[in-house]
């Protein structure tokens, strides 16, 4: 599995739809300074479901739409595309290659694809939590953050090895089918209540 190409359209300072392509092994992004460079990583993270505008250096989530230039006016949306190869089936789906798309617009609405068909964020975390890129983005290491890795509580450190481990989803979903029960156990009590005071 790698990454093929991100396509970015009117994601911050990629007003017009720029497509960059990786080849297998690194792939180098050079610029000077202010030229997008984070940017690039910043439409990764967001693409495969970043939900928060700090993590993505901006005040609100709104700032990831091009906000506008001297010469071009603002846009209402902004979209980005990843493809994924797939041809060793590391994902789940049965395509050899993955499009992963996100879309925002200035309402607040946002929107999510999978090779084309509309789902949810949840669909695209699921997708990829056993690939290793899972919602915590552990796979994007940004400035300063290996600093906060290495200086982190065991505890901490042992999420960041169970997320790469792909053992963070069934935390999840043990979580949640636990949070179902604990409801369930509620209306039990409940129902139990209502038959003796009909008795
Ligand atoms: P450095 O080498 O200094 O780290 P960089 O190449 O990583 O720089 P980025 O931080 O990716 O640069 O890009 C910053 C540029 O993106 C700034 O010029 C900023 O004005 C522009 N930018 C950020 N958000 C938006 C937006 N919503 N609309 C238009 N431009 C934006």
């Amino acid at each position: 599995m790698h990454l093929k190409s991100l396509t970015l359209k009117g994601f911050k300072s990629f007003a017009s739809a720029t497509t960059l392509r990786f080849e297998p092994g690194i792939t180098c992004v050079v610029g000077p300074n202010g030229s997008g460079k984070s940017n690039v990583v910043d439409a990764i993270a967001w693409v495969l479901g970043e939900q928060g505008a700090k993590a993505l250096r901006g005040g609100k989530m709104e700032d990831v739409i091009f906000a506008g230039t001297t010469g071009r006016a603002p846009l209402g949306r902004a979209e980005v595309t990843l493809t994924i190869d797939n041809a060793d089936g590391a994902l789940p789906i049965d395509y050899s290659e993955v499009s992963i798309t996100r879309r925002m617009f200035r309402s607040g609405e946002g929107e999510y694809e999978i090779n084309g068909d509309r789902c949810r964020l949840l669909d695209v975390q699921e997708l990829l939590s056993d690939s290793g890129i899972g919602r915590e983005m552990h796979v994007l290491v940004g400035q300063g953050k290996l600093d906060s890795y290495l200086h982190a509580r065991p505890e901490d450190r042992r999420a960041f090895i169970e997320e790469a481990a792909g053992v963070l989803k069934h935390r999840k979903r043990k979580e949640k089918a636990l949070r179902k029960l604990d409801a369930m156990e509620g209306n039990l009590t409940r129902l139990n209540d209502l038959t003796g005071e009909l008795r």
